[in-house]
């Protein structure tokens, strides 16, 4: 039955294209054959992330003095008004895990080719906030990520023990004591020990969130713990 909903699915395609014909998620202009989802335009106005930029050499700075983070790579730019904004907003409030998977093949992409990681483990979210969104947008970029690197995906390694408040209005200190003993080990401990991970998360801000995960990491025995995110917001210098 199934076999036969797909091959009408596959052959009314044509027909429901010419009837609601694909737009671009972002900027709602029809998009040409082969184009999925967002088109390239979008794509293509994404300020994307190099190590020699400021902001990259200031928290890989922060990171080394922390000593948790043995190396970190994010995909682009925060902007706001951007069109990462309105996709990592459909990724993270509106249930639009595809957002989340592109990221992450994107940010595959642009990790280094000889990099060796045992695990990918997702930033948790609190199991309360968890069951109010009903997924972890982190988790998703990690789908990504595995589709290229072929990792596997840890998401229940670490737990976040502690339900932290939003942190988007308040300051790197407020953040930092916000995130502190956030995160415990609730996986196999066995499994971490001179073992190398790759952290995701959604967004870095201030960095705080991921080098707390990465420390609990580091104390259960991790050999290096390197972090990617699919968005990074600009800091001053
Ligand atoms: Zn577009």
């Amino acid at each position: 039955m199934g076999d036969v909903v797909s091959w009408v699915g596959r052959r009314l395609q044509p027909l429901r294209d010419f009837l609601f014909p694909p737009l671009c998620f972002s900027c709602n202009e029809r998009l040409r054959d082969g184009e999925v989802r967002v088109c390239p335009l979008c794509w293509g106005s994404l300020s994307l992330v190099s190590e020699n930029d400021d902001t990259h050499k200031i928290l890989s700075g922060r990171f080394a003095l922390g000593g948790a983070i043995d190396g970190f790579w994010s995909y682009c730019y925060f902007e706001h008004g951007g069109v990462f904004q309105k996709l990592a907003h459909a990724l993270k409030y509106e249930g639009v895990t595809w957002c989340g998977v592109e990221f992450g093949r994107r940010l595959a992409a642009v990790l280094p080719h000889d990099l060796t990681i045992d695990g990918i483990v997702p930033v948790p979210l609190h199991t309360v906030r968890l069951r109010e969104r009903g997924y972890n947008q982190s988790e998703h970029i990690c789908r990504g990520i595995h589709e290229l690197l072929h990792t596997a995906i840890m998401p229940s390694l670490l737990r976040r023990v502690k339900n932290t408040v939003t942190q988007t209005h308040l300051t790197a200190d407020q953040r930092k004591h916000n995130i502190e003993a956030a995160f415990t080990i609730s996986g196999d401990a066995s499994a971490i020990r001179d073992r190398t991970f790759l952290l995701v998360d959604d967004i870095i801000t201030t960095g705080s969130t991921l080098q707390e995960a990465a420390a609990v990491l580091k104390q259960a025995g991790a050999a290096h713990v390197y972090v990617a995110s699919a968005g990074l917001a600009q800091l001053e210098k």
